[in-house]
């Protein structure tokens, strides 16, 4: 049988996704993964140390960057301090058989992720952990420095497992396990409070001797003149080159961290009836792609700085009056990573490629006194940088960004920072997950968010989130509304690519309603917590369209907000979702400030112990999202009380029991 041009071109098209997925798209996508890793092919780590004579590594695994930004910071200054020639990789490049050879210490920085969980990229390592047998690494030498949270369960768990695996394979730990905890907001004093005493215990392992520690740079920044460059060619916040390239078919993925979708956005609208606060219901339209997702999964939207925050920053670094300037990057050696795309203006790397708002740590105060306009400020860097205390209450308890404090210590006046400094010293600015709150089954080509903007009055000022108030200014630009915008955003973007289109990739979660729709589902999901259940609920309606909703397993969703009118949110929807799925849906609701004492999800729970119980003892599945500082636990413990009532056993024995239902995968949590 003859093929049709339509069945070649279908043939094509899938030939080119299959070999996309298997080249993970370099063949042409030609993206940032090339620019931004390590340049060593090889997967050998010895081979790789060696060839670049590299007399220490620190390896990471780091989910949404922070893991390895402390590598990075932990790297410049044995560098700078100890003149170690320092390598830095990403455990899910090298491969792990011959770790026992390997004649120099390791550091390790790892975060943990969800339920326990090595970042993604660590999984690999992982496995290789869980293969060791005593005796495997007893020449291996280590540090350990772990990212966790203390309102999750599972503290630290990956950085723990990590931590046992090498102990019981007879390596040895040089210092202390160190653990860092972002939930108690002590991540930054934990680090350097562990590097100290592991900076003693090297000095001694290694026999160091200790310099003035001086800016080192890792990389070559060129400042390029006009003729040097073609124009066309230079990144103006591009994430990577297949953005550059006009043949490049930027709709055909795959699309991961490395390599986004620019996703046109279809419809946006406000969701909350507020004065001073905002959430943004946002649709991104994949009509256009194959990209794909699951009720559930979550998306990655890739943001850039704000006009406001971006002149700032500029105006106090000394940077203004070479915004325009085009540099380019190259690698010292083979194993340094290049952390954006170049060549670059140095307004893009500030507006696209780093994160310039949030809080400082204390350590770059100590190395930005050199670049001081008056010996007052140089002092005062000093000052804070080496006193905790007064950094905490100074600074760290004022919320200021890094203009912010450069601006204090010089009473306002411009600093004269070395780009090449800021270039290595500021992190990359990293795209920001939301849950998914659209369905896969009735909205096949549209992925939606639900996002609550973060704008607070503190002291005197309003402190913003980046991506959030990025989509409150899309939102309100695309409904022409004359609110203006908490801050301003370049919305055309490079080139004028980015009208009503933001870069995203979406992340593959576990978070999944059970596929047998007989099971009863029970979902706390208060606030923006609800948006995954926004998901569940539409896949149900939509399967109600060819199946008796009165057969599902009941659904129940407990919704929290402040009030019925104000921040309610998708209020109509609800309505429409319980007449189509009738008596197998109820959305059970708690307005904490509509009542002399506050009521939140876990007390509607409690309310309903005897149904809840019941459904509990059919096999039902618990689903939580939002907030885990408080809510997730509150939630965890009503629970138990209700499993520890309804059978007659010890709180104990519930929780052991909600610790069983966590490995069935019937206690889900989607918490941040
Ligand atoms: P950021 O710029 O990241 O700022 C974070 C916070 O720091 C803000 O509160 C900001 O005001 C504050 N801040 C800014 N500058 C400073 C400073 N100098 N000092 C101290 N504090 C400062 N959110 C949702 O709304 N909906 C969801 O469905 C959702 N799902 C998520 C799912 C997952 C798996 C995860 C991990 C997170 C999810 N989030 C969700 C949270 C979301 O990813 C973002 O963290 C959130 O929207 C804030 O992003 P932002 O860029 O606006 O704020």
């Amino acid at each position: 049988m003859a093929l049709d041009t339509l069945d070649y071109s279908v043939l094509v098209a899938l030939a080119a996704a299959v070999i996309a997925y298997y080249t993970k798209g370099s063949l042409w996508a030609n993206g940032d993964k090339q620019d931004t890793t390590v340049q060593s092919t090889s997967r050998d780590i010895i081979e790789t140390v060696q060839s670049n004579n590299k007399n220490y590594l620190v390896f990471y695994g780091s989910q949404t960057g922070t893991a390895e930004d402390y590598a990075h910071k932990f790297a410049k200054e044995l560098k700078s301090k100890f003149k170690l020639n320092v390598m830095v990789a990403d455990l899910e490049d090298y491969d792990f058989d011959n770790l026992n050879d390997l004649s120099i210490p390791v550091s390790f920085f790892i975060s943990t992720y969800g339920e326990g969980d090595y970042p993604d990229p660590a999984v690999p390592f992982e496995e290789h952990l869980q293969s060791l047998v005593e005796g495997d690494l007893e020449q291996f030498k280590y540090t350990l420095f772990g990212l966790g949270n203390t309102t999750y369960e599972f503290y630290n768990a990956a950085a723990e497992k990590t931590h046992n695996a090498l102990k019981q394979a007879g390596a040895t730990i040089l210092g202390e396990f160190g653990k860092g905890d972002d939930g108690a907001g002590t991540l930054d004093e934990d680090y350097l409070a562990w590097k100290e005493a592991v900076f003693e215990v090297l000095k001694s392992y290694l026999h160091l001797d200790e310099f003035d520690a001086e800016f080192e740079p890792s990389l070559e920044l060129t400042r390029l003149s006009q003729g040097d460059y073609d124009q066309e060619k230079i990144f103006l916040g591009e994430p990577d080159k297949s953005y550059l390239d006009p043949t490049a078919n930027l709709s055909l993925g795959p699309f991961d961290h490395a390599h986004p979708y620019l996703a046109p956005i279809s419809t946006t609208k406000e969701l909350f009836n507020s004065k001073d606060r905002s959430a943004i219901h946002l649709e991104f339209d994949l009509s256009q792609t194959n990209l794909r997702y699951s009720s559930g999964d979550h998306i990655a939207i890739w943001p850039s700085n704000s006009e406001e925050k971006l002149s700032h920053f500029l105006q106090m670094t000394g940077l203004a009056t070479v915004q325009d300037q085009v540099i380019s990057l190259k690698p010292l050696d083979s194993t340094v990573v290049i952390p954006f795309p170049s060549p670059t203006t140095v307004e893009t790397i500030f507006r696209h490629y780093k994160e310039i708002s949030g809080p400082v740590s204390r350590q770059i105060l100590g190395n930005l006194k050199q670049f001081a306009p008056t010996s007052k400020a140089h002092d005062e860097a000093e000052r804070l940088s080496k006193d905790k205390n007064a950094f905490a209450n100074e600074v760290h308890a004022h919320k200021y960004n890094l203009a912010e404090v450069l601006s204090l210590l010089s009473e306002g006046q411009p600093w004269s920072v070395s780009l090449e400094f800021l270039v290595e010293s500021i992190s990359t600015l990293q795209p920001r997950y939301y849950s998914i709150s659209s369905s896969s089954l009735l909205d096949k080509t549209s992925i939606h968010v639900t996002a609550v903007v973060e704008a607070d009055q503190f002291e005197d000022r309003l402190i913003t989130g980046v991506t959030t108030n990025l989509l409150r200014h899309i939102q309100l630009n695309q409904n022409k509304s004359t609110t203006e915008p908490h801050l301003h955003y370049n919305l055309d973007g490079p080139r004028g690519k980015y009208v009503n289109k933001l870069p995203v990739h979406v992340r593959r979660s576990t978070f999944r309603l059970p596929s047998n729709t007989s099971i009863p589902v029970i979902m706390i999901g208060p606030g923006t917590g609800v948006a995954p259940f926004r998901g569940f609920v539409r896949d149900r309606y939509k399967l109600a369209e060819s199946k008796d909703a009165e057969q599902f397993g009941k659904m129940l969703l407990f919704y929290g907000s402040r009030s019925s009118t104000e921040d309610f949110l998708y209020e109509d929807e609800w309505v429409e979702y319980s007449k189509s799925l009738g008596s197998s849906f109820e959305l059970i609701t708690a307005f904490s400030r509509e009542s002399a004492k506050k009521v939140y999800v876990q007390h509607r729970l409690w309310e309903r112990k005897e149904e809840v119980f019941a459904l509990l003892e059919k096999g039902a599945f618990i689903y939580i999202c939002g907030d885990a500082a408080r809510m997730a636990r509150d939630v965890h413990e009503t629970f138990a009380e209700i499993l520890a009532e309804g059978k007659g056993i010890s709180k104990d024995q519930a929780l052991d029991i909600l610790k069983q239902f966590k490995t069935l995968n019937k206690y889900q949590e989607d918490v941040w």
